[in-house]
């Protein structure tokens, strides 16, 4: 596979072998030092159709770490603002010569459909509501480190699972590597065909948390909501915003995690997130950097070995 477009199509060897990659970034940038000469000469595009702050950052400190040139492209900046087509947007980079495309759209396939008209390789950074790679391959990473295994653990993914592509790459990664998935929200929030990808679906928090390792929680994705599906956020926090009493039903020593950003007070507990024992919502924010230099590294080298 030449580009990361979504975790649907890896593999647990290729999975494992890119999560052993970024240990190995986790403890250069830990030392403070770089590896410039990896990407020397190559070129790597941000082209963010949405906002983002912790994805985007991430990806050009990869680049940077690893020598490669580094261009950010926002949609307010760029003449998508004056009505240029995807395609056409692809066929300006394309004719730039650029190495590695990262691409973040609103429209879930947008990655996709822009890797099969240009040369570079391209990372979906997040689409629609479909795939988020880097964000459940960091939170695999994230995982591992703090559980030393990353395969027989219980991970509760609450909130709005519907719209989330975090939930969904999640869902098929932890899943893919051997964990007992479970979502948990409001059955406005919950797709009725998610059962199928061998999810348990919980409506509610005690059953939902009880026995978890790992209690991620999602923000509400109101910007791809066309209709009200949560009353309000006052009531979403009371029945499912993860806060110290429903941890509570967790197994005593679970791990919470968001992948950002968060509104605490609504799906999460400010005392939740800051608490430096139970959360590793920062921790997931360093592994970030590290997930996408073993991910920059392993598309400039070739195709993603898939067993
Ligand atoms: N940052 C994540 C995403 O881009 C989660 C979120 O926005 O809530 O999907």
């Amino acid at each position: 596979m030449r580009h990361l477009l979504g975790i649907e199509g890896l593999n647990p060897v290729a999975v494992t072998a890119m999560l052993d990659l970024a240990e190995n970034y986790v403890l250069l940038n830990r030392s403070g030092k770089t590896q410039r000469d990896l990407l020397r000469g190559r070129t790597l595009i941000n082209l963010f159709f949405e906002d983002s702050t912790r994805t985007r950052t991430s990806f050009e400190l990869a680049g940077k770490r690893l020598g490669a040139d580094v261009i950010n492209m926002s949609v307010s900046t760029s003449s998508v603002s004056k009505g240029e087509t995807l395609l056409d947007t692809a066929a300006t980079l394309n004719a730039m010569n650029c190495d590695l495309l990262v691409v973040r759209h609103n429209q879930s396939g947008a990655p996709a459909l822009l890797a099969q008209k240009v040369e570079a390789a391209v990372i979906n950074a997040g689409d629609g509501m479909h795939e988020h790679p880097t964000q459940a391959l960091l939170d695999a990473l994230t995982i591992r480190r703090r559980k030393g295994r990353i395969d027989g653990l219980t991970i509760a993914i609450c909130g709005d699972i519907a719209h989330s592509r975090v939930a969904r790459s999640n869902l098929l990664l932890l899943s893919m590597l051997g964990n007992q998935v479970r979502v948990v929200g409001p059955p406005t929030l919950i797709p009725a065909e998610i059962a199928s990808l061998g999810v348990q679906v919980y409506h509610d928090m005690e059953a939902g948390l009880a026995g978890a390792d790992i209690v991620m929680a999602l923000r509400l994705q109101k910007e791809r909501m066309n209709k009200g599906l949560v009353p309000s956020a006052r009531e979403f926090f009371a029945f499912y915003g993860v806060s110290a009493e429903k941890l509570a039903f967790a197994k005593p020593d679970a791990l919470v995690m968001h992948p950002g950003p968060m509104n605490r007070g609504v799906e999460i507990d400010s005392a939740v997130a800051d608490d430096s024992v139970r959360s590793v919502i920062k921790e997931q924010v360093e592994m970030g950097v590290a997930v996408r230099m073993a991910v920059l590294d392993t598309l400039a080298r070739g195709p993603i070995w898939n067993g």
